[in-house]
């Protein structure tokens, strides 16, 4: 039996009409940056929960996730009617490989995200373990409009405080927005086009790479970079790329 653990929310931020943060206090064992939890709420006489990684760094003073109202789905409608004072359940285990001690070694760590994906990445560059380890760190976020590029002001913050370190790439589908790559991941890693606005190559020797977001991008890019000489990592095979499918077509 689970023992849930009710937290309250402090604070959220809408992002756009179906893209909204949810600041939790809640009393939780110790967890790893890129790890995610589970959160429920009863509804219907049901504790419904799905997982949903945490985006800040294990050390702030307050849990963060960033949330998707999935058009149908049960319980992200629900959480998005979420508001201050409001109680939800988490989980008390963290669970997830997204974590820095499990990101082989390497020179250059890439990390690329559609939607939502970006949480455990931001959760990750806020802990501040990766930034100290690698010598360059590539934030791509792949979204259908610019109004889903979230948390700007910490991503500002991260190329204040690393510099030429630290590169950031927006990619934007479905409108035109300044400064974004108008195309989805897989095509700006094949084409190169990413590599020459970056100044940098993809090189297995060098590169580490972390996906995180719509199936059909991670599956995607991984099929990509396995065409220049990438593998997919794992303990017993160490390789280059690690990944999480942020969500199925099944969960809401
Ligand atoms: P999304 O459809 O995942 O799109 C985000 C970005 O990924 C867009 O730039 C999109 O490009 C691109 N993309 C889509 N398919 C791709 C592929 N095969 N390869 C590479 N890139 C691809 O959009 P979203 O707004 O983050 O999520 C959309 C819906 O997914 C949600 O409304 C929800 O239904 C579901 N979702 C569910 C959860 C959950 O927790 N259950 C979480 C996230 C999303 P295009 O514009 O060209 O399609």
């Amino acid at each position: 039996m689970v023992e849930w653990i009710q937290g309250r929310v402090i604070g959220r931020r809408d992002w756009s009409d179906k893209l909204f943060s949810l600041q939790v206090q809640a009393d939780l064992p110790a967890y790893q940056a890129g790890q995610f939890t589970r959160l429920a709420l009863d509804l219907a006489g049901e504790r419904l929960a799905r997982a949903y990684s945490f985006v800040n760094s294990p050390s702030s003073d307050h849990h963060e996730f960033l949330l998707v109202r999935v058009q149908g789905g049960r319980l992200s409608p629900a959480l998005g009617q979420l508001a201050a004072g409001d109680t939800l359940w988490l989980a008390p285990q963290a669970s997830g490989f997204l974590t820095e001690s499990e990101i082989p070694v390497g020179g250059r760590l890439w990390l690329l995200a559609t939607g939502t994906g970006i949480g455990p990445f931001l959760s990750l560059l806020s802990d501040g373990a990766v930034a100290r380890r690698f010598e360059r760190l590539v934030l791509v976020h792949g979204v259908r409009e610019g109004a889903e590029l979230v948390y700007p002001e910490l991503i500002a913050q991260y190329a204040r405080q690393w510099g030429t370190r630290f590169a950031y790439q927006p990619l934007v589908t479905r409108e035109p927005w300044p400064d974004a790559l108008p195309m989805r991941i897989p095509q700006a890693l094949a084409e190169g086009t990413l590599c020459r606005l970056l100044g940098i190559s993809l090189d297995p020797a060098q590169d580490r790479v972390l996906l995180c977001g719509n199936p059909d991008m991670v599956a995607d890019s991984l099929a990509t970079l396995e065409t220049l000489g990438f593998a997919r990592h794992r303990r017993r095979a160490p390789g280059q790329v690690m990944m999480e499918n942020y969500w199925s077509p099944a969960s809401g």
